[in-house]
């Protein structure tokens, strides 16, 4: 399958491919950056569109589904296909603690019945639901009423961790803490992009991560793409990361090959070790 990141649909042949159930899940581990587990996978779509017999990544079709509100029947597909995964890999021995994460967009938190489906999803798959964790970007929050907070207490009185996406990014982010209980922040890429860089921004970055750790919530930090993002993650205290340089996001087989592999991957082997490796 080739896969056309760059590809932009059109409504109809994004309507046509989830009528014909051609969402495809890809999957990311997260590790914990101090021992190099994986600790949990983050479940993201993907479009097959038969015309082209490529496989779409959301920038080419998440827009035009929020639109239309269809985003809320690919949110199901997606974590009806990723709790039966994940249920199954937690078989595993590197799997047993395994979570899952899934992306939620605004038009789900306006289904009344969302906890119950978060709960029929997972009972039906062999999931417990506090193995799942729940992405909410600080967008999805901003559209949220008296409904919508009913809604996210429900998903977290089922046990699920509520963590905040792309944080640093909204324009209000310190508002959304002090208004939503959160259990997580994801640190955006924008940010751990100049950890370890010695550049102008390096401070900011830094600052923006010891904030989050006083929060005493789990601190995610995405879009790891170099070394140096890991040593200064690591001498800064953040526990959890994810990114290019430890893993892209891959098809279920792969995933399930690495998870049977059960090794620490190179970039978060010993940081004695890598020392020694060139730069
Ligand atoms: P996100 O939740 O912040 O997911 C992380 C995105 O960053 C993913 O892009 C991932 O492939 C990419 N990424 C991860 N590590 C790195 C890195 O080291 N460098 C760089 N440059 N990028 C990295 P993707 O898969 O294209 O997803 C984009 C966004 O689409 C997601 O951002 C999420 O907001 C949304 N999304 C994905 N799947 C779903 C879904 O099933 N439902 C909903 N509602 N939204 C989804
Ligand atoms: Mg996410
Ligand atoms: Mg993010
Ligand atoms: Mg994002």
């Amino acid at each position: 399958m080739a896969s056309g990141a760059a590809q932009t649909l059109t409504a109809e042949r994004i309507a046509r491919a989830l009528e014909q159930g051609d969402v495809v899940v890809h999957y990311q581990p997260c590790y914990d950056l101090r021992t190099g587990e994986m600790v949990a996978v983050e479940a993201l779509a993907r479009l097959f569109d038969r015309e082209s017999g490529e496989l779409v990544e959301p920038a080419g079709f998440l827009e035009p589904l929020e639109e239309s509100g269809l985003v809320v029947h690919l949110d199901e597909m997606v974590l009806t296909a990723a709790a039966e995964q994940v249920a199954q890999w937690r078989q595993l021995p590197a799997g047993d603690r395994l979570c899952l994460a899934v992306n939620l967009s605004p038009a789900d938190l306006d289904d009344p019945m969302l906890p119950a489906r978060f709960r029929e999803a997972t009972e039906a798959a062999g999931l417990p639901l506090n193995a799942v964790i729940v992405e909410l970007t600080e967008t999805v929050l901003s559209r949220t009423g008296q409904g919508h907070e009913q809604v996210l207490a429900e998903l977290a009185a089922l046990g699920c961790n509520i963590t905040l996406d792309d944080f640093g990014t909204g324009n209000a982010s310190f508002d959304y803490l002090r208004r939503f209980r959160v259990d997580g922040v994801k640190i955006d890429r924008s940010f751990v992009q100049f950890l370890g860089s010695g550049g102008p921004h390096e401070r900011m970055a830094e600052s923006l991560v010891r904030f989050c750790l006083s929060l005493g919530v789990h601190v995610v930090a995405e879009g790891i793409e170099r070394p140096q993002h890991v040593a200064a993650l690591r001498r800064l205290g953040c526990p959890f990361g994810q990114g290019f340089l430890m893993s892209r996001p891959l098809d279920a087989d792969a995933l399930g090959a690495l998870l049977r592999a059960d090794r620490v991957p190179a970039s978060l082997a010993h940081p004695a070790e890598r020392a020694e490796l060139p730069a």
